[in-house]
């Protein structure tokens, strides 16, 4: 299997999506920003999470030239989260910034069984959409709208892109950081650099960290499932 970068003009997306179904040999394509929810709407067909986020991120090409989308990066994180020993069921959960990374792994948090939650994005607007959105579809849902610390949390994550490109910015105030329980898992969705300020400062305070690269590393095989392009030995 070979991977091409295609840097596609929107103009062109349609196009692009209508070529894919006479691609006889394509097992598919993965998607990036800004096209995931554009994509996912011009779909035949949407795996729950796609459906509930709107938004694709791997499009996969079925032998009839029928298109199915899903979005792994909320999965991709959940799997990078176990291999330090996170537990979503029960527990409770900040995430900051909920974009399109962060309302992915909202939804896998609250698929994982998440029980409390708390939101928060520099618009507002997102963050009641957000709460909307998983309200009615995990009701057993508790949103935390207030905390004068991070005590109360499992895990603590930045899904903003504060830090990326060497900016020396915090999501959160460094006071703070300082109030994090050493055994909470803190972790950062940013690739560049894999070590963020943020997950500096948490290291420095004694937690768990979890980088941008492992979520993207353990979304590699989720992929490679979804499309059918696993090799026979791991299937
Ligand atoms: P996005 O623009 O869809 O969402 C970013 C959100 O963060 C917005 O809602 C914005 O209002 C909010 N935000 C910005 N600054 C903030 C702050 N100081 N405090 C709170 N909220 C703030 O972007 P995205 O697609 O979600 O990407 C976000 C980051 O995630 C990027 O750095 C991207 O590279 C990274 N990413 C990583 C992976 C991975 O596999 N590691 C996957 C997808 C995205």
């Amino acid at each position: 299997m070979a991977l091409i970068p295609v840097d596609l003009d929107p103009a062109q997306l349609r196009d692009f999506v209508a070529l894919q179904r006479g691609w006889h040999n394509s097992p598919g394509f993965v998607v990036t920003i800004p096209h995931k929810r554009p994509v996912a709407a011009q779909l035949d067909a949407l795996t729950a999470r796609a459906a509930r986020l709107q938004a694709v991120n791997v499009v996969r090409r079925d032998a009839d030239g029928t298109l199915s989308g899903d979005m792994v990066d909320g999965p991709g994180f959940m799997a990078a989260a176990e291999t330090h020993g996170f537990v979503a069921r029960g527990g409770s959960a900040l995430v900051i910034g909920t974009g399109g990374a962060g309302s992915a792994i909202v939804d896998a948090l609250c698929d994982a069984g998440i029980a409390r939650l708390a939101l928060q994005d520099l618009d507002p607007a997102r963050v009641a959409a957000m709460r909307a959105l998983f309200g009615a579809a995990f009701p057993a849902l508790e949103f935390l709208d207030h905390y004068d610390g991070l005590g109360a949390f499992d895990l603590v994550v930045n899904a903003s892109p504060v830090g990326m490109g060497g900016a020396d910015a915090l999501p959160i105030p460094a006071a703070l950081l300082a109030t994090l329980r050493q055994d909470t898992l803190v972790a950062d969705v940013v690739t560049k650099p894999a070590m963020t300020p943020f997950l500096h400062a948490a290291r420095a305070h004694g937690c768990r960290v979890q980088t941008g690269p492992e979520m993207t590393a353990c979304q590699i095989e989720i992929l490679a499932r979804f499309l059918g392009v696993l090799p026979e030995a791991a299937v």
